[in-house]
């Protein structure tokens, strides 16, 4: 696929293109989805991604009114009973289902210079028209707030929210003021990250965003990422004579950036359709 056929956005293909532009190549345009190579941290890791999607899906339930009583018999495993308890205990949480306003798995797109960006929303939850975007996070360690501020998540998801959100604000935008982004940690349900907006951080990050776009409408040339620290977990280092062996896992972000890593998104999504 070249550049030119791709036509859509998000976190995980920008966080990509600006961690490592040839990573972005390997997934998004040479579609190498499974990697040749998986170690056995690389296999830990798809399970613990998947009992996290699982995860997710038993919190939609919880919140389109399904009894919590029914959807703990469904949290089969250690982890996942863990982390249901955890979530029904989190102070954060309390009352969630019950707001006026209860958006969860909400999809919102918009174009981006030629592309459309796209984000699926945890939860959008609306009250006294303020808008908080939650996003449940089942990562073995709690990750510092300035790795989380500066990932393309934070971004896109409060930027796209006050782009356009008006579907869920009776019509109107959001202003930045009014949007809040929460991440919740199933394995650390007392320390969530808040993350506010402002006028000032929209304008940077719609700016940086279409800047990005264009880049990547633009470029022909994919390089490695100077950071190897980036490849310690990456899926795809086989093919970059980057190692064969994952990383240990005391590099605790590299690690977490592993877990994004096996996200199923909306690239891959198309990619499957077709
Ligand atoms: S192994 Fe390193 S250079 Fe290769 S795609 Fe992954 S992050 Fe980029």
């Amino acid at each position: 696929m070249s550049v030119n056929q791709f036509t859509t956005l998000s976190q995980s293909s920008l966080q990509d293109y600006v961690d490592c532009a040839r990573r972005f190549q390997l997934r998004y345009l040479d579609k190498l989805s499974y990697p040749a190579v998986e170690s056995e941290p690389a296999l830990e890791n798809e399970k613990h991604q998947q009992e996290g999607e699982y995860f997710h899906r038993l919190i939609q339930q919880y919140l389109v009114g399904i009894p919590s009583r029914q959807i703990s018999k469904m949290a089969n495993s250690a982890n996942l009973q863990r982390w249901w308890e955890n979530f029904l205990n989190a102070k954060v949480l309390k009352g969630l289902r019950d707001l006026p306003g209860v958006y969860p798995e909400a999809t919102l797109s918009a174009p981006l210079g030629r592309y459309r960006l796209m984000a699926k929303y945890d939860l959008i939850a609306v009250k006294d028209g303020k808008a908080t975007v939650f996003d449940w996070k089942t990562y073995r360690r709690r990750p510092r707030n300035e790795w989380l501020s500066a990932r393309m998540q934070t971004r896109v998801y409060r930027a796209l929210l006050v782009h356009a959100g008006t579907y869920i604000n009776n019509g109107t935008n959001f202003d930045p003021e009014q949007v809040e982004m929460i991440y919740w940690f199933a394995d650390f349900p007392d320390e969530p990250a808040h993350f506010v907006y402002t006028s000032a951080q929209y304008k940077r990050d719609w700016d940086t965003l279409l800047k990005l776009a264009e880049e990547i409408h633009s470029t022909s040339s994919y390089p490695l990422t100077d950071d190897r620290q980036k490849c310690v977990f990456c899926p795809y280092r086989s093919y970059c004579e980057r190692g064969i062996r994952a990383g240990n896992a005391d590099q605790a972000e590299a690690e977490m950036e592993a877990e994004e890593l096996f996200d199923v998104n909306f690239e891959q999504i198309g990619e499957i359709a077709f």
